[in-house]
This record gives C-alpha cells, sequence and structure tokens, in this order.
C-alpha cells in the first residue's frame, strides 16, 4: 500500500517537472525587443528645446529609436543636445514634419497620451496595459505614441487622430507630469512588455492617411443622407471614430465600408447644403 503510495508520488513529481522544463523556453522563443524599432515617439508642438533632449535619452535607455517631431522649436543655445547627452545622434536623426497627421501616415495605431480622462472618450489604458495591446502588433504595424505641448497637452484635432488614449495614474491634485517623464513611464512599459514576449499578431492594420480618408467619406455621406448635421458634425464623428477605432480595421475592412458608403451615395437622394 505504501509502495503504491509512494510510485504515485514519484509520478507527480516526475509530471510536475515535466511541466516546468516545457513552460519555460516558451518566455525565451518570443523576445520581441528588436520589434520596438517601429514605435514612433511623436512629441508635437513641444515649446522647450531641451525636453526634446531629455526625451531622446529615455528613448535611448528603452531600446526606442525613432523620434518625429511636430513644429519643434528652435535650439540656439544647444540646450537639446546638452540634455541629450549621449543620445545626441538619435535626436538629430529625428523627421520633422509640420502636422501630425503627416508625421503618422503610414502607422497602423496611433496612440495619444493625456492626463485627461473624459467620460466622452472610451478607450483609455495605464501604460502598462496599453503596451501589452502594441507589442505583439510591432512585427506587422508601426505604431506611434504621440505627446502633446508642455502648456495645453494635444488639442482636440491632434486627439481625434489618436484611436486610443495612454493615461498615467498620478496624483490628483498634480497630475501633470514632464514631458519627458511622461515618455520615459511609457518608454519603460514598453520595455518591459517587450522583453516578457508575446505571441505577434498577424494584423496588419490600416494605416492613418486610409482612416483619414474614410471618415471623410463616411462623414460627406452621412451629410449627404441626411444623418449628420452640416453645421456640427464634431460630436457624431468623434463618436463614430472611436467606434471604429475600437475595431482596430484592417485595409480590406477600410475597402468594404468605403464600398458601401458607395453604394450608398449612389441609392440616397443628396439632401441640401
Ligand atoms: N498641462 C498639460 C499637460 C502637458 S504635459 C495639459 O493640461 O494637458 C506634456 C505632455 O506630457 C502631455 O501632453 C502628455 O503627452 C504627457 N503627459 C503628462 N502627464 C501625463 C499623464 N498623467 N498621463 C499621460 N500623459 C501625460
Amino acid at each position: 500500500m505504501v509502495w503504491l503510495w509512494l510510485c504515485h508520488l514519484v509520478v507527480i513529481e516526475d509530471w510536475l517537472n515535466k511541466e516546468i522544463v516545457t513552460a519555460a523556453p516558451l518566455r525565451h522563443s518570443m523576445p520581441q525587443e528588436t520589434s520596438l524599432h517601429n514605435i514612433s515617439i511623436v512629441l508635437v508642438n513641444t515649446k522647450t528645446p531641451g525636453n526634446i533632449g531629455a526625451v531622446a535619452r529615455c528613448m535611448m535607455n528603452m531600446g526606442l529609436s525613432r523620434l518625429l517631431l511636430v513644429k519643434p522649436p528652435p535650439d540656439r543655445r544647444g540646450e537639446a543636445m546638452k540634455l541629450a547627452a549621449g543620445a545626441e545622434e538619435l535626436m538629430q536623426k529625428a523627421a520633422r514634419f509640420h502636422t501630425l497627421r503627416e508625421a503618422v501616415v503610414d502607422h497602423g495605431l496611433v496612440v495619444g497620451t493625456s492626463k485627461h480622462v473624459t467620460r466622452r472618450r472610451k478607450n483609455i489604458h495605464p501604460p502598462r496595459e496599453m503596451a501589452e495591446h502594441i507589442i505583439p502588433l510591432l512585427p506587422n504595424n508601426k505604431v506611434a505614441v504621440v505627446f502633446g505641448r508642455e502648456v495645453n497637452g494635444l488639442d482636440k484635432d491632434d486627439l481625434a487622430l489618436c484611436q486610443e488614449l495612454i493615461a498615467i495614474p498620478s496624483s490628483d491634485a498634480f497630475p501633470s507630469l514632464n514631458l519627458s517623464h511622461a515618455v520615459m513611464v511609457v518608454a519603460y512599459e514598453l520595455f518591459l512588455s517587450a522583453r516578457a514576449g508575446a505571441p505577434a499578431s498577424e494584423t496588419a492594420l490600416a494605416h492613418a492617411d486610409a482612416l483619414e480618408n474614410f471618415y471623410r467619406h463616411l462623414q460627406n455621406t452621412l451629410q449627404d443622407i441626411g444623418f449628420l448635421d452640416r453645421e456640427h458634425p464634431e460630436h457624431m464623428m468623434f463618436a463614430l471614430r472611436q467606434l471604429f477605432g475600437r475595431a482596430r480595421l484592417d485595409q480590406r475592412d477600410v475597402s468594404i465600408l468605403r464600398g458601401i458608403l458607395h453604394t450608398m451615395e449612389r441609392a440616397a437622394p443628396r439632401s441640401k447644403p
């Protein structure tokens, strides 16, 4: 009886060991750290050149390499260079754009950052949760993480381009982080999440320019059929952007939706502007 019981124990132990041995390599088989190069950190209308340098340094610490600058300030005193301290090359290679829309045209996912959490906005995530969404997308998609101006953050047009938002939990009494500190928190979570490894997603998301063309088409058609107010389409368009944003559309989805809009246009008489 005792002998049988001992055999049982040995079998269980053997089974447990096998579990441990077979579970371990999974973590090593899916490192994603190299795909971090598909992340763009986008700074919109930064006022203080030193902040751009500090951001470049944070990025380099966390394995990020692509910095995009929308309307950056001139840096006459080399303040940005001083704070870059070792990340000068990354900063000098940064591409410059006139608008956020131009900067993100070829990105499959555009994620904004804001301390404001409004009830109208549904898709807001803490940095860790968002990093876990982003990392699996990287082998097949470019992802932009967008940071606003020091004084008043991202404006409503910038926010409309962002399918999702990251809000960094912080003190209610003083919720706004310094720009480079906010970049560091997000970059750190992306780095950790990339190191943890996750199975890559096959999805190739529609690029931001294809989505923007779709939203323009949607707005025109909904106005033509009289569903959308010609004077004030913003509220409903904001809701629709969030709805389609949550669906993570790929190029084929966008083609189908645009096909439906073309058919609606042919079928419906135009409402008077
Ligand atoms: N006073 C501004 C904050 C600007 S701070 C405002 O009212 O919005 C500069 C940028 O840092 C912000 O645009 C945002 O990109 C980022 N940031 C600062 N604090 C943040 C937080 N708690 N969560 C997410 N992003 C934050």
